[in-house]
């Protein structure tokens, strides 16, 4: 039996409950902090860097910036590729002192199609980090198509077509280019990723056992 993917959150929520606080942070700007240090390692070793910067009292823009790349190195240096990283924070860091006055939030005033442009101009930013900002620092209707997602759909034999717009347009479509259903839908398929559908799923028990494509393939 296919299902849709708002019958695929339904269930899902029916099983987690609503994420609440999921992506918690303080500010829009340590979200979009975070969504550049989340890039290859754990969410663990991106909070103590998350934390590291703020006992430095450098998560602000400017602060960031004028903290340089060896300090800001040497604090997010449990997040790996911390050299790359700090590059990247710096340039995310300059762009919205220099663009929007050093207030992240001043970015929801540009359409999001020209945001999202913006964004991908900056180095380290590509589209999941892009979306990953507008969704979750700025409210913006802008579904993020991580690798858990991708996952997670090719095994149920959910058909979104090819390649990230196509996911991204299908959610936003689906859920109506409402954020806040957008971002439930990603909060609960990364929560089941992590705990059921993980890189050697546990599928006994599972809310989406009868339609899953990957199971019904390990029965024949
Ligand atoms: S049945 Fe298994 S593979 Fe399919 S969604 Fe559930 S946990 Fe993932």
């Amino acid at each position: 039996m296919a299902l849709s993917i708002s019958e695929v959150a339904l269930l899902l929520e029916q099983e987690y409950g609503s994420p609440v606080g999921w992506w918690s942070a303080e500010t829009p700007f340590e979200v979009a902090v975070g969504a550049i240090l989340t890039q290859r390692t754990s969410w663990a070793n991106v909070e103590s860097s998350i934390d590291a910067l703020k006992r430095e009292g450098l998560l602000t823009p400017s602060r960031l910036v004028d903290a340089g790349g060896a300090k800001v190195e040497m604090l997010v240096r449990r997040t790996g590729f911390y050299r790359q990283k700090s590059k990247y924070l710096l340039e995310l860091a300059s762009y919205v002192q220099d663009e929007y006055g050093g207030d992240l939030l001043n970015m929801s005033r540009r359409p999001q199609y020209q945001l999202r442009e913006e964004l991908l101009k900056l180095r380290g930013v590509g589209p999941e980090t892009a979306d990953s900002i507008l969704l979750y620092a700025l409210s913006m209707p802008s579904f993020v198509v991580d690798a858990y997602t991708t996952r997670f759909l090719a095994r149920l034999g959910l058909d979104l077509g090819q390649g990230y717009d196509s996911i991204k347009q299908s959610f936003e479509s689906a859920f109506e280019n409402d954020s806040a259903r957008l971002s439930k839908a990603h909060a609960l398929i990364v929560i089941h990723c992590k705990s059921r559908c993980r890189t050697i799923p546990v599928c006994n028990g599972c809310p989406l056992l009868c339609s899953c494509r990957l199971e019904a393939e390990q029965k024949e």
